[in-house]
């Protein structure tokens, strides 16, 4: 029997479970094995896939394919639409080149789960195998054998099992004498993404991703706590474009922990800590999503969120997406996400807070927004980071509790570096003006000023949509909704 490894959100070859059991029963069965990939950009545009996420797919995938080629192994590169092209595609595959068992990496989320439960009831023979986080999901649970609902008690019960297994990634498969590699199709997503978007400024292959770990955890892990919310500092790994895609395993970032910090699972004053907890925050997304599939449904995590009457003025949300709130500190950082395709998380956590409760805008619309810009995207720590800011979620930071942009911007950007990066309209404005907007004077005061180039840029440089005293109190009322009951 032949066999196939199918990829999906896991473009690499070191640490890939899949690809090892595949190699391991072509091996056993002397048979034959090749690898697929389906482009299905139709699927995509309505998971709001972003533009440059598929860019970014696409580059490694040419990757890919050389690095399956020094193994042995043909890529081949099928565009269909939606997942439910993929049945009979596999079924004549199959047939035609007989198959007998496809590996494929099992995900978290609902559509994915369900069009691999089609295609086994269908007899497509898929082994999924669990490889999306470091605890498989569905293994992390409380005394009742239940998914835990607040973070702290999970990720404690996370370190404790972590630390009771060995976390060793595999290697690279050594496989069969190379071959050369095939040329690929390219993607064929026009029809949905009419415009490309590049990822150029990441780098691509697993090789970039790796080194940009180890490099991390040498030289940054240790001041992560202290850097890690100042934007203008490169102060977090940067890594989320490789873990959102599969370029990197979880499993390898906590052993490259393990292997600087080996009490790092048991040693709460570990200067590893800190990172080390924001991997755990990926898996618990990620758990969740599997134990409540209704958040893949865009439902809130509490029941009462559907009470809440957004206001959902499509102007302010316009303003908001294309940063030209008058807070500079929203404003660089709605820059930042729609000109880099990456936002720094402090900073999504600041405009979340703000378009869900200073303009009471449905966090939906938001997550929608992130998700159709994001090189990162990912719909478990999109979908979580969402609903805590909006206060709907599980284990939510609580609705009362509304994030000032003052003083957000001046504690995180106290010399607002990275707004003027962003907002070159406020470069010559005191510091006091730009992290209190509102007292910035709008007005002009000779004939003079009325043409001088400053006036122009600060005319078009708009006032604060909503007054933020104002917008706590209304926000207070109205997310209110999630305490009745
Ligand atoms: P680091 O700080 O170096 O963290 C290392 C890794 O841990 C990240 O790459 C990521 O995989 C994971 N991680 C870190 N923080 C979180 C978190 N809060 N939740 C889940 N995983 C985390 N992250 C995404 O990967 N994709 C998203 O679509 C996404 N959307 C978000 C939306 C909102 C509203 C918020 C508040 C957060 C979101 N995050 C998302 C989480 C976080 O902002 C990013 O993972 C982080 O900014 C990526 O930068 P980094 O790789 O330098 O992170």
């Amino acid at each position: 029997h032949n066999s196939v490894v199918w990829f999906r959100q896991d473009l690499r070859i070191h640490d890939h479970p899949a690809l090892t059991q595949a190699c391991e029963f072509a091996q056993l069965h002397d048979s034959n094995l090749t690898a697929i990939y389906f482009v299905t950009p139709k699927q995509w545009a309505e998971h709001d896939v972003a533009a440059i996420q598929i860019d970014f797919i696409e580059r490694h995938i040419e990757q890919l394919n050389q690095r399956l080629a020094a193994i042995g192994i043909e890529l081949t590169v099928v565009n269909l639409s939606t997942f439910d092209d993929i049945l009979p595609w596999l079924k004549a595959y199959c047939a035609e080149h007989h198959i007998g068992q496809i590996f494929a990496a099992n995900e978290s989320e609902f559509n994915e789960r369900q069009r691999d439960i089609k295609l086994i009831n269908a007899g497509i023979p898929l082994r999924l195998i669990e490889q999306d986080c470091v605890l498989a999901t569905g293994t992390v649970n409380n005394l009742s054998g239940q998914m835990y609902k607040v973070f702290t008690p999970f990720s404690k019960a996370w370190k404790k099992i972590a630390s009771s297994q060995p976390i060793v990634p595999l290697g690279i498969p050594a496989f069969r004498q190379p071959i050369a590699a095939p040329s690929l199709s390219r993607f064929n997503c026009d029809e949905f993404y009419p415009q490309r978007v590049t990822s150029e400024l990441w780098a691509a292959g697993e090789d970039c991703a790796r080194k940009q770990l180890k490099q991390f955890i040498e030289n940054d892990i240790a001041d992560y706590q202290q850097y890690r919310d100042l934007p203008a500092i490169d102060g977090t790994s940067k890594l989320s474009p490789y873990l959102a895609i599969g370029v990197l395993s979880p499993r390898q970032c906590v052993a490259g922990i393990l292997f600087y910090y080996p009490d790092a699972l048991v040693n709460d004053a570990s200067p590893a800590k800190t990172w080390l907890n924001e991997l755990i925050w990926r898996e618990f997304y990620r758990h969740l999503l599997v134990a409540f599939p209704k958040l893949s449904r865009s439902q809130s995590f509490n029941e009462l969120g559907q009470f809440i009457q957004w206001r959902n003025d499509n102007d302010e949300f316009q303003a908001w997406c294309q940063g030209q709130t008058g807070y500079p500190i929203i404003d660089a950082a709605m820059r930042q996400l729609n000109q880099t395709g990456w936002m720094h998380n402090r900073l999504r956590m600041v405009v979340a807070s703000f378009l869900t409760k200073h303009l009471l805008i449905d966090w939906r619309w938001g997550e929608q927004y992130f998700r159709q810009h994001l090189i990162d995207g990912d719909l478990a720590a999109n979908n979580g980071g969402w609903q805590w800011s909006a206060g709907t979620g599980c284990d939510a930071q609580p609705y009362f509790r509304v994030f000032n942009p003052m003083t957000q911007s001046s504690k995180f950007d106290p010399d607002a570096s990275f707004i003027k990066h962003f907002v070159p309209e406020v470069a010559d404005w005191s510091l006091k003006h730009i992290h209190e907007p509102h007292l910035k004077a709008h007005h002009i005061n000779s004939m003079a000023d009325l043409f001088s180039e400053r006036a122009k840029q600060e005319k078009a440089y708009p006032q604060p949509i909503v007054e933020h005293g104002f917008a706590r109190k209304r926000a207070l009322e109205v997310l209110g909704a999630l305490k009745r009951g």
